[in-house]
């Protein structure tokens, strides 16, 4: 009997159509920011609805760093992010001078917890970044309320949550300021590096695209289709170098329009895993708490109960050992020296998030699975758990 080959945790979905956009644009000549950005942003615009601009970005750290720019964080200020997520929801904060202020997430979801944020509130807060942890939207309406009570501005780091409604309503078209998308490699849609800034507001819009750049007011696209002398420009402020090139917007126009196929796939495969693991001693990620609201799957997250007579780690040693690619969402940020150190961090504040932690473990979930292959990694889990 043959061993089965190793089962990646996460592999991109690139098809004929991406590869062939690609090569047009090595041919064309145009390799930057150009015409293929301005059609994928269009696209991408289009497709979350709702009146929104959206602009293309090399990744979605970028996007988070000037969103909250845009929105005014600056020095001394404070913004409240969840301990349960990944460092860039963090880091953006630190790099305008700003100190991200951590809080414990709520117990069914892992996503942010409004009381928490509530209860993080100082004179100095100026913004909250809720993440639509594993692609379920946050408690949206409480967290938007508590902003709106304290003037607070509210950036949604939707890395995960596409496409995901909250409400019937589309993430990235909710009342907040402005949504951060990820086409990080193994996110539900890709370009290798890249992400999307979106937002109703024309002002922060423009603001981002000024910031994007350089801080130049017109883009070297821009001056070259247009009248004006191509040479001309001007910078109106110390901006950043944050444009996506057409070489993966050609990847994005491709993947946005396949983005319905992905998720519909992701959704059915999330169904057949809490179907087929039901029953044993796993904690299985939350739905949407509205029928009929839409997760995005970008995470399979379960967690081992105490019952299972098995530790997080050994579990995905042994998954490893059948082949079987498995990860950790998140280690908190009030583990990580960086944070845990300069701000005096202890899992004890965090007690949802550490328990979390300590019995997480991501199932690979995307679109390059087949149904066998998700036999495979339900099969193993149940042998392991049933030992
Ligand atoms: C992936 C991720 C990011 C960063 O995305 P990049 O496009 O890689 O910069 C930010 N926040 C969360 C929660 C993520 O998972």
């Amino acid at each position: 009997m043959s061993t089965p080959s190793f089962l990646p945790f996460a592999l991109p979905d690139i098809g004929e159509e991406e590869i062939a956009e690609v090569v047009d644009a090595l041919r064309s000549g145009w390799v930057t920011t150009g015409p293929k950005t301005r059609q994928f942003e269009a696209d991408f615009a289009a497709f979350i609805g709702g009146g929104v601009e959206a602009i293309a970005v090399n990744s979605a750290t970028a996007g988070l760093h000037l969103a909250l720019e845009a929105v005014g964080v600056g020095p001394g200020d404070e913004v409240i992010v969840p301990s349960y997520t990944f460092t860039a929801t963090a880091e953006v904060v630190l790099y305008l001078g700003a100190n991200p202020v951590f809080v414990d997430v709520d117990a069914a979801t892992l996503n942010i917890s409004p009381d928490a944020v509530r209860a993080a509130i100082t004179p100095r807060t100026r913004a909250i970044v809720p993440v639509h942890f594993a692609g379920l939207a946050c408690e949206m309406d409480e967290i938007l309320e508590v902003a709106r009570t304290h003037g607070l501005k509210v950036v949604e780091d939707a890395a995960h949550a596409l496409p995901a409604t909250y409400k019937g309503q589309k993430v990235g078209t909710l009342a907040s300021d402005v949504t951060v998308f990820s086409f990080y490699a193994n996110k539900t849609m890709t370009t290798g590096e890249g992400g999307m800034v979106v937002s109703r507001h024309a002002d922060l819009i423009a603001r981002c695209k000024v910031m994007r750049l350089h801080g130049i007011s017109r883009d070297a696209f821009d001056r070259y289709v247009s009248k004006t002398p191509a040479w001309f420009y001007e910078v109106v402020a110390p901006g950043f170098k944050y444009n996506m090139p057409d070489t993966a917007a050609a990847m994005g126009i491709h993947q946005l329009r396949r983005l319905e196929g992905f998720a519909r796939r992701r959704e059915e495969m999330a169904t057949r895993y809490d179907r087929e693991l039901a029953g044993l001693p796993l904690h299985l990620p939350a739905r949407p708490a509205q029928a009929g609201d839409r997760h995005a799957w970008h995470l399979y997250p379960v967690r081992l109960l105490p019952e299972s007579g098995i530790g997080r780690d050994d579990f995905i040693v042994r998954m490893a050992e059948a082949g079987i690619g498995c990860s950790v969402h998140f280690i908190p940020l009030h583990r990580h020296p960086v944070w845990r150190d300069a701000y005096g961090l202890t899992p004890a504040q965090f007690p949802v998030a550490d328990a979390a932690f300590a019995a997480e473990v991501t199932l690979p979930l995307y679109t390059r699975m087949t149904d066998e292959d998700q036999t495979r990694v339900i099969a193993t889990v149940r042998t392991l758990l049933s030992a």
